[in-house]
């Protein structure tokens, strides 16, 4: 599964781990987070700022 990288502070979501404090269950696809879904950490950037990440398995 893929993750996405917050370019403002390093926050990661993972797919596979999802986000549960924002109500997303593990394994929660990217393409389900909605778009005006803002970063948990720094509140400033939205998901379409967000980065793909490569990771190791
Ligand atoms: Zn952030």
């Amino acid at each position: 599964m893929a993750a996405y990288r917050c370019p403002g502070c390093g926050y990661v979501y993972e797919e596979a781990n999802g986000a549960a404090r924002e109500g997303f269950p593990p394994g929660t696809r990217w393409d389900h987070i909605p778009d005006d879904w803002c970063c948990p950490d720094c509140a400033v950037r939205e998901k379409v700022d967000f980065e793909p990440m490569e990771i190791m398995q």
